[in-house]
């Protein structure tokens, strides 16, 4: 057995139709766990994925974007017969406009999905593992907008900055209570998020040309960091937000 084993572990991923979320719940079930695959489409295809690497597939209908929707996920996920073990919050959205004509609604849709309801469903989890005194692992998408402030962005990088500093407060709180709490930072990965941004020849260009590894990031890309985090090979690492992002924060 190695120490990035997850044999007999639950791991509720949302967001886990697609992109990230998909790559990762499929190579978590590659390391052995089963998986809560959380989100408001059809996830037929990493269904498919999870039982061809013989694990076992929840799925779970959730609209994110509403914060008692993402703590019933708990209820739900204990209900379905699945242990807190591991979370990976994954799903979130992106809305692009100049900051001086930003709106409130793209202010507040970015902030309730990728911030507030992320927020929530780790007090459920966390809660659920402490009352059955699980270890159990929390792992938060951040961004390189965590780090950096982006443009044409503002929601999207105040919730991933703010997302950052929420890891680290979760970690505090909860290390000595058998939770680690940490996140992956992706680069540029080639998924829906980023279409419009690949489809801008000028923009993919200056993007391309930044990144040491000189190309995006596939979504598998993410799934060695995910696995890492969720296994025992991580058990001091608190607080850590992990970037992969083919050396462009070394930049
Ligand atoms: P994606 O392909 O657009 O996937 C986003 C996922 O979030 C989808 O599964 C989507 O479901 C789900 N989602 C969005 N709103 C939801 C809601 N209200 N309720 C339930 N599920 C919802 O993009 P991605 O790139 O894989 O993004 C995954 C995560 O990585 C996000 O947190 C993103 O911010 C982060 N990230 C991405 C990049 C990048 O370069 N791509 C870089 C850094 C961080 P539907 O398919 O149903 O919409």
């Amino acid at each position: 057995m190695t120490p990035f084993d997850l044999t007999g572990r639950w791991a509720i991923v949302t967001g886990a139709n697609t992109g990230i979320g998909q790559a990762i719940a499929v190579g978590l079930a590659e390391a052995g766990a089963d998986v809560v695959g959380v989100g408001r489409s059809a996830m037929t295809e990493t269904e498919a994925h999870i039982i061809a690497a013989g694990r076992r597939f929840i799925a779970i209908k959730a609209d994110l974007s509403r914060s008692d929707s993402a703590r019933e996920v708990i209820a739900e996920t204990l209900a379905a017969g699945a242990t807190p073990d591991i979370l990976v919050n994954n799903a979130g959205i992106i809305r692009r406009a100049d900051a001086l004509d930003f709106t409130e609604e793209d202010w507040d849709a970015v902030l309730d999905t990728n911030l507030k309801s992320v927020f929530f469903l780790c007090q459920a989890f966390a809660k659920a593992a402490i009352a059955a005194e699980r270890k159990a692992k929390i792992i938060n998408i951040a961004s390189l907008l965590s780090f950096q402030g982006g443009i044409r962005v503002p929601s999207y990088t105040a919730a991933k900055s703010g997302l950052s500093g929420l890891t680290k407060l979760m970690a505090n709180e909860w290390a000595a209570r058998g939770i680690n709490v940490n996140a992956i930072a992706p680069g540029y990965v080639e998924t829906n998020n980023t279409t419009a941004l690949r489809a801008d020849a000028e923009r993919n260009a200056d993007i391309l040309k930044r990144i040491p590894a000189g190309r995006w990031a596939r979504p598998e890309d993410m799934a060695g960091a995910a696995v890492f985090l969720a296994s025992p090979a991580s058990d001091y690492v608190h607080g850590v937000i992990l970037p992969v992002d083919g050396g462009w924060l070394a930049r």
